[in-house]
């Protein structure tokens, strides 16, 4: 199921397309902060760039688990939540766009948080044009084919009755299942500890194949790269964390002269 629809502004950065006066700008592409009251450090180096570094983008991609868990939109009602949606909803009203897709953690953000935050919600995968380049836009949990009880568990988890189902629950029981969720489950931890949570090469061929595209980005495995494959090139990007040890976090950046991957400032 791959969808593709034209951006606000994504056609804009075809040369000799661009009407709009932010044509010439960049694309960002990030994912995988896993924002939370407990990682400061990191919720500080992600306030810094939505307010500063993203100041010269056209768009800001964020290729999903933006936060560490998402149980319902009535996390909004949460101050940190609710700080998030209004940090984010400034770039809107600079006039920068803002496309958030899901991850494996924050799949259940909804429309009410996609209009606190003035965000279009992306499906995953999603097939952008930029800059000439068509680009296949995915989280990266759907490609790693060969965790075939994850697989199993997200087309549950995505499934609209089962979401229903989970999100009619009290706010409390919800938080305590994602709680389990989140210290039983391997997929969960912060790096992937072994090769079957890595993308599979049968997973990567086959985005490359459907979408027609020969160049990729994703996130998720926490394995930032460029990666050279058979069907195009693959740019993994990485995790943030600020918070344990050593500094992580970076993004990518399209625009006239390619892609680049570059550090947080
Ligand atoms: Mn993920």
């Amino acid at each position: 199921m791959l969808q593709e629809t034209p951006l606000r502004s994504v056609a804009a950065g075809v040369p000799g397309e661009g009407s709009s006066p932010r044509a010439a700008r960049p694309f960002f592409f990030l994912s995988d902060l896993h924002l939370s009251e407990a990682i400061p450090r990191t919720v500080a180096a992600f306030e810094h760039f939505i307010r500063v570094t993203a100041e010269a983008a056209d768009s800001v991609f964020i290729l999903g688990d933006l936060f560490e868990y998402w149980i319902g939109d009535d996390m909004l009602s949460e101050p940190f939540v609710a700080r998030m949606a209004a940090l984010l909803h400034t770039l809107s009203e600079r006039g920068i766009g803002l496309y958030i897709m899901h991850g494996n953690r924050d799949f259940l953000l909804g429309k009410r948080f996609m209009k606190a935050a003035g965000a279009i919600w992306l499906p995953d995968p999603f097939v952008i044009t930029a800059f000439g380049t068509r680009i296949a836009l995915a989280h990266g949990d759907a490609l790693c084919t060969a965790d075939r009880g994850y697989q199993l568990f997200r087309r549950f988890a995505r499934n609209r009755f089962a979401q229903m189902l989970f999100l009619a629950w009290p706010f409390r029981w919800r938080q305590k299942l994602a709680e389990n969720m989140r210290s039983n489950s391997e997929h969960g931890r912060t790096r992937p500890m072994s090769i079957k949570y890595d993308v599979t090469r049968k997973g990567v061929a086959a985005l490359f194949r459907t979408s027609k595209a020969a160049t990729m980005i994703h996130g998720h495995t926490h394995l930032p790269a460029r990666h050279r494959e058979p069907g195009g090139t693959r740019w993994v990007l990485p995790d943030w964390d600020l918070d344990h040890g050593e500094r992580r976090g970076g993004y990518l950046k399209i625009d006239a002269d390619g892609i680049r991957a570059l550090p947080l400032d």
